[in-house]
């Protein structure tokens, strides 16, 4: 890639060169000035009294200005001034001397000349050229904006494989296939066939998408133009579509090469939606990528690809054959993934014998790829902040307890009553949990605050599962209530620490009546899918149903907490004994893994 050089560097250093070259002088003249008057000074009235006793050498005695020089008979150089309007020859004939030759120099001399017109102009002129230069190098700067900010990743640095890319199986195999192509273009247009042009990752974020958009340039060795969706649209309108167009005429001429437009929602949303400023810039910019796209020969061996963690935002046109056409979806990874992955970015850190990533994996049900790199990450950090030679489990575990639960402030001090309720409470969530059907084990109940909460109780799938049954969000309810029938029930009023419970609970109601059928409203939708304004759709419009079916599900809503209340509270009194025994011990130990929790039912 070409950059304009800015001329900010050249011009610097003869500004500075000039400035050098100034003080030189300068500092030469001073020079002769000081050689010129290393002499002695002495009083008017001394300078009298060397006139009178005839101690001046006749021909040495000089005016320049109000300086008078001389050099007396025994050679001494000296000077002195006399009053600036008053005549040498005055002080000479009031002295009655007039047998000395008297030499009047002139006051500047060729260096005072320099120093006081030359310099000055120099500097001057420098200054402007100086000016000058800086302002056409920003003008270089301005007239580049429309020129493509895609970066070229430079081949000899270390890139990306595929083996750096762990899980990711299914996704990995369809690239294999756009890497051949690249690869050996020959074999496939013999037989007649199109290489796709366009390739489309959609994933949620941070499963690795960029990653394997530079494992694919990294295995095909080819260079890989990179640019992310938001550059596209920026600041001056316009730039956009010729940022594209400049971009593609680069490619093409390196090609075979990968263009890789990361983000791409930012400039391939639906056209002539949305709302505020902007999106005609965003519409020329997406037409710019059609055409482009559009034009290609068919052996100009450029693939494109693009990154989305949106696909069903984007426009249809990005997605019929000939653009974006292939597909491939990156999925968060699943428990034997996540192991794969924890093995990655464990693998260049020094790490103990007795790591089980399996372990971790397990406990990071929903993770991505990135937040897997993150939780290794933060295991590092705790270990070297406790000084070890290496990562432990312990630390691993610790750090996944910090990225899904919060960090255990030690500092927040609770009072007695406050722990007790607390207690109560989270032992309520607990058991409410453990004795339904459908809700994930209880792995761990602890009463040291975290973050937000005082408590907590951390509930832990055994496999990843895909459907969730109707049983599974009713179960989950009446445990969320739990806290609140637990508060209820042993202290005979409820406090603020049950809030969020309550909001988790409405909200997976809510989302039952209008958005998964759950209800005796049966299986209709209510509102979109997605009520966000900002993915362009219309605004105002989400509310797709009448005020009549807003009043029934509102009704709905209470039903479903109203009956798990009831439920919920009908056993927490049946479990009284249990939960007081659980919630005793916790206050004693403050943690409970899964193990101690699960012998309390065990006989
Ligand atoms: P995306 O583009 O999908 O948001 P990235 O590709 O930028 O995600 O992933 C962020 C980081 O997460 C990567 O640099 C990588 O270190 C890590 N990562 C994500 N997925 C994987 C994976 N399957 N294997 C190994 N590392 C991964
Ligand atoms: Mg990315
Ligand atoms: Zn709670």
């Amino acid at each position: 890639m070409k950059k304009p050089q800015p001329k900010t560097k050249s011009s610097l250093k003869s500004f500075g060169i000039l400035i050098i070259t100034a003080l030189v002088i300068s500092s030469f003249i001073a020079f002769n000035q000081v050689k010129q008057y290393k002499t002695k000074e002495v009083s008017l009235s001394e300078f009298h009294q060397h006139i009178k006793k005839a101690q001046i050498d006749g021909n040495k005695i000089q005016i320049e200005g109000d300086k008078i020089s001389y050099i007396l008979t025994n050679t001494d150089r000296i000077y002195t001034f006399k009053e600036p309007n008053s005549q040498l020859n005055d002080i000479l004939t009031s002295s009655q001397i007039n047998n000395l030759n008297v030499k009047v120099k002139p006051t500047s001399n060729f260096w005072y000349e320099f120093l006081f017109t030359i310099v000055p102009f120099l500097l001057i002129a420098g200054f402007f050229v100086f000016m000058f230069r800086q302002a056409q190098s920003n003008n270089n700067q301005a007239m580049s904006f429309g020129k493509s900010r895609a970066r070229l990743h430079d081949q000899n640095k270390k890139s990306a494989l595929f083996k750096d890319v762990a899980g990711a199986d299914e996704a990995k195999e369809e690239l294999v296939e756009v890497v051949d192509f690249l690869k050996n273009p020959k074999k496939y247009l013999a037989m007649g066939a199109k290489i796709p042009k366009g390739i489309l990752l959609i994933g949620a974020p941070g499963t690795g998408k960029t990653l394997l958009a530079r494992a694919v340039a990294g295995e095909a060795k080819v260079p890989f133009y990179s640019i992310s969706g938001s550059e596209f649209v920026e600041m001056f309108v316009g730039v956009g579509a010729s940022r594209v167009r400049d971009l593609f005429k680069e490619a093409k001429a390196s090609a075979p090469c990968i263009i890789f437009i990361d983000e791409i929602d930012a400039v391939g949303r639906k056209r002539g939606a949305g709302l505020g400023g902007g999106h005609d810039e965003r519409e020329q910019t997406l037409n710019q990528i059609l055409t482009e796209m559009d034009g290609f020969e068919t052996d100009t061996n450029v693939i494109v690809m693009a990154a989305t963690n949106r696909a069903d935002v984007l426009d249809s046109a990005l997605l019929r054959p000939g653009r974006f056409d292939r597909r491939v979806i990156v999925d968060k990874p699943n428990i034997i993934q996540r192991e794969a992955i924890l093995k990655v970015h464990s693998q260049n850190k020094p790490t103990n014998k007795d790591i089980d990533l399996m372990v971790i994996a397990r406990q990071t049900p929903g993770f991505s790829g990135a937040d897997l790199e993150n939780l290794v990450n933060e295991a590092a950090i705790i270990a070297a902040k406790k000084g070890q030679t290496s990562i432990t489990q312990h630390n691993l575990e610790i750090s996944v307890e910090k990225v899904t639960i919060g960090l255990e402030k030690k500092s927040r001090k609770l009072s007695d009553n406050e722990l007790k309720i607390t207690a109560y409470h989270e032992v309520g969530h607990a058991v409410i949990g453990h004795k339904l059907p459908d809700c994930d084990p209880v792995n761990k109940i602890s009463i040291i605050s975290r973050g937000q909460a005082l408590g907590v109780t951390w509930f832990l799938p055994e496999n990843d599962s895909h459907l969730y049954p109707q049983s599974k969000f009713e179960s989950e309810i009446c445990s969320l209530l739990g806290g609140y029938c637990a508060e209820e029930i042993f202290f005979n009023q409820v406090t603020t620490g049950a809030s969020s419970d309550l909001e988790r609970a409405t909200e997976i109601a809510r989302n039952m009546v209008t958005r998964y059928g759950m209800s005796k409203l049966g299986p209709v939708i209510f509102g979109d899918k997605d009520q966000e304004v900002f993915i362009g759709k219309d605004l105002g419009h989400y509310k797709n149903y009448s005020e009549t079916y807003a009043a029934k599900i509102d009704d709905l809503i209470k039903e479903i907490i109203h009956s798990a209340y009831e439920k919920t509270k009908k056993m927490i009194t049946e479990h009284k004994k249990i939960i007081t025994t659980i919630a005793e011990d916790l206050l004693k130990k403050e943690t409970i893994n899964r193990k101690e929790f699960l012998a309390y039912f065990s006989n």
